[in-house]
Parts: C-alpha cells; structure tokens; sequence
C-alpha cells in the first residue's frame, strides 16, 4: 500500500507540473500576442490627442487677435505639449516653449507631409533635448500663405502606460497560474480521497471476510480429524459429539457465504431511483414473522404482529422481495437471538407517505457505545456471542445497505438489560 501511494503521488506531481508547465506557456503566449495590438492601440490614442489639439490650435489661431506665440504657448500649458508654427520654407514662426529648437523643419518628416497638404505623423528621438517625442503636423494658413502646424509629445507618458500594463499582465499571469495550480492540486487530493478510501474499505473487507471464513474451515477441518480418530476407537458417542458440531461448523460457514452473496447482491444492485423492484412490506412482513414464529414459541417468547395499516390499502416499498425478506428476516432473527426472555414485537404501520417497521425486543441491549457501529460489516458487540449463536456480523450492514437503497432510514434505541428497538422508515411507492 505504501508503495502504491506513493508511486500514485509521484504520477500525481508529474501530473500538476505538467499542468503548470501548460498553464505558463499559454498565458505567456496569450500575453505577448495582445502586448503588441495594446501598445499599438496607445500610441493610435495619442496621435489622435496630438490630432485634436493641433486642429484646434489652427482654429485658435486663426480666431484670436493675441500674437501667435501667445496663443500657441496657452494652448501647449493646459495640454502639456509643445507647438510649432512652421512657415512654408520650413522656419518657425511661434513656438509654445521659449527654449524651443529654432532650426529649420522643412526636412523632418511629418512637416514635410504637412507642407504637402496632408497630416504628418513620426516619432523619434529629438536632436535638441535627446527626448523621444510622438510628432502631428497638419497644413494650415499662415497670414494668407500656407504652413504647418506641429503638435510634439514626449513618448515618456505613453511608455508608462506600457511598463503599467506590462505589470498589470505579469500581475494577472501570476494570480491566474498560481489560481489554476492550486485548483488542480485541491481537485487532485480531493479526487484521490474517496479512491484511497475505497481501497481501504475494501482491503479491509477482504481481511475481515478472509479471517471470518477461515475460522469455520479450521473447525471443520479439526472435527473431520477428531470424528476419524473416534471412529477408529470405536468411541460411538464422541463420533456423535463431534459430527453435531461439523454440523453447526458447517452451518456457520453457510450462513456467512450467503450473507457475503447477499452482501455483494444488494451492493452491486443499481440505485432505487435508477428504477428498481418494489413489494408489499405487509405480505413481507407477515410471511418473515410466520417464519420465525416456531422459534420464538420454542423460547418461551411472547411473539406478536401489529399491523397499522388503513384497509384495503397495501403497503408498496421501493424495495425487491428478496431484499425486504433480507431485511425483515435479520431484523427478526437478532431480535430472537439476543432475547432469553421477555418478547419481541413487530409493528408495521403506513400514513399514506412512508412506511414504519419497529422491531422492539426485551433482550440483552447494546451499550450507547456499540449502537453506531453495530451497521458496520462484521462488528460485533459480545464476539464470542454472536457466533455461539451463529452469527455472521454481516446482518446490519446487510439492513442498512437494504434500507438505504429502498431511500428509507433506520434508527436503534436500546438499553442494556431492558432491549432494543429497531425502526425501519421507507418511502410508500
Ligand atoms: P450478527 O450476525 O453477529 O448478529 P449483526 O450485524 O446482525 O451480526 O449484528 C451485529 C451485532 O449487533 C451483533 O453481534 C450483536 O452484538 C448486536 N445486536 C444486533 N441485534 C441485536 C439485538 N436485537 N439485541 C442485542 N444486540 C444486538
């Protein structure tokens, strides 16, 4: 077992890095693939801003009586740009910033576009101050002769935006990875849970059903030996003795080999709601109560029926026969077996919706302790007991699963000393 975990929890990290491998290529990739469209789609924004504000400062020009360099230098503060008045022979006639190059524009690209009567766009790094800037000309008419009109931004803003969204995208890379790795790991340990489980229950089972078996075998084994040897004494009694015993031995391992079949019978049977059998509980509780009433008569057992049903009216469960014989015949069979003296009485009763069986017995009870996992396969409260008695230890689990197939619930009440109660409530069909 400890081998196998571990070889499954190996499997299962190669599996999860895997995952993440998978998970980082994919957002890099979905990540670089949008970085160029984003920063394009910024630089396309500016242009538009530099656009809008050198139409605007043409109109403002062309509008107010102030001196050029005035309304160029007004219009460059609020917007925290630079522009250019460039005469047609490419020297600057006003310009918003006092500091700015005096050179002649008639050879830099978006003047020259201008100056042809289109919008000019460039950007590069000025020969002046070293900065890069982001450059919008537009044709314009300067005292009746035409020019340009040139709108510059430093690019350091818009490479902000960039280093922001940069961030921003290796922030979200970050959340989604580690999001999607811990997803995966919590499904991949929650996943294993129920299957390790499992497992157990079932080694379990095997080693519980394994020892349960091999004790009867051993018995047998033991009184065949012991019969051949009396036999060869010609001890006719101890022949007797022992074959008695091989009997009870072999009865045993009977019991126990039809519990198990019936064990992996009512296991392996698909879901009520899936669409299964249903029965009438009043015929099979008056055919099991029938059943056993030689035996409780044979212990001196006041032994009764009760039967709280409207007439006429039947007692439909979503149960098969065999399955509600299996129950009611187990229920009836602890109740005779661990009861000396006293009584059992069996009551079934139906409001229309669901269906009660009580099972009440005067017995020796279950200790508060025991009550729970008297429904666990093979649990048994006094061992030697229930085997004297030939019990298997499978009949509650059997009852439980029964019941919960049919969608009912069972409950136990007991004292020890005084007895048990066992209610069975199931669903009418
Ligand atoms: P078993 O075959 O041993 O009776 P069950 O699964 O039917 O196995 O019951 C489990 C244990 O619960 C029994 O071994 C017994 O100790 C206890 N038990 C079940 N029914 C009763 C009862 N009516 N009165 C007292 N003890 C009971």
């Amino acid at each position: 077992m400890g081998g196998l975990s571990k070889a499954t929890s190996g499997w299962r990290g190669r599996l999860l890095f895997g995952y993440a491998v998978v998970v980082m290529v994919l957002a890099a990739v979905w990540t670089f693939s949008l970085l160029g469209p984003v920063s394009q789609a910024l630089e396309d924004r500016q242009r538009e801003v530099l656009l809008s504000v050198a139409n605007a400062a043409s109109v403002a020009l062309d509008a107010s009586d102030l001196p050029d360099s005035e309304v160029l230098d007004r219009i460059a503060t609020s917007e925290r740009l630079r522009i250019t008045l460039i005469s047609r022979d490419g020297s600057v006639l006003a310009e918003s910033s006092e500091d700015g190059e005096m050179a002649n524009h008639a050879d830099r690209p978006e003047v020259v576009s201008a100056l042809g009567g289109e919008t000019g766009f460039d950007r590069r790094v000025s020969e002046t101050d070293g900065v890069e800037y982001l450059y919008v000309a537009v044709p314009c008419v300067v005292e009746g002769r035409s020019g340009a009109l040139r709108v510059s931004m430093p690019v350091t803003q818009a490479n902000a935006d960039m280093r922001r969204f940069y961030w921003t995208s290796f922030a979200l890379l970050a959340a989604a990875l580690l999001l999607s790795v811990g997803t995966a790991w919590l499904s991949f340990t929650r996943a294993s849970e129920p299957v390790s489980r499992l497992e157990r229950m079932r080694t379990d089972f095997v080693a519980n059903a394994s020892h349960e078996l091999k004790t009867p075998v051993a018995g047998i084994r033991l009184l065949t030996e012991s019969i051949r040897q009396a036999s060869d004494m010609g001890d006719a009694a101890a022949v007797d003795e022992f074959a008695q015993r091989l009997d009870r031995e072999s009865l045993r391992l009977q019991s126990l080999v039809t519990d198990l079949m019936d064990l992996s019978r009512v296991e392996g049977e698909l879901h009520p709601a899936m669409g299964a059998e249903s029965c009438d509980l009043l015929t099979v509780v008056g055919t099991s109560f029938e059943t056993h009433r030689h035996r409780a008569l044979s212990k001196g057992l006041a032994f009764t029926l009760d039967e709280d049903v409207p007439d006429g009216e039947s007692c439909r469960v979503r149960l098969s026969v065999a399955n509600a014989t299996l129950l009611v015949d187990n229920l009836l069979d602890n109740a005779l077996t661990y009861t000396e003296k006293g009584s059992v009485r069996v009551r079934l009763a139906s409001d229309g919706a669901a269906a009660t069986l009580e099972v009440a017995d005067t017995g020796i009870g279950i200790p508060p302790a025991d009550q729970d996992r008297v429904f666990e396969r093979f649990y048994r409260v006094d061992t030697a007991r229930s085997r004297e008695a030939g019990g298997t230890g499978l009949g509650l689990s059997l009852v439980r699963n029964t019941v919960s197939r049919g969608g009912g619930t069972i409950e136990l009440e007991s004292t020890v000393g005084k007895g048990s109660t066992f209610r069975v409530t199931l669903p009418l069909t």
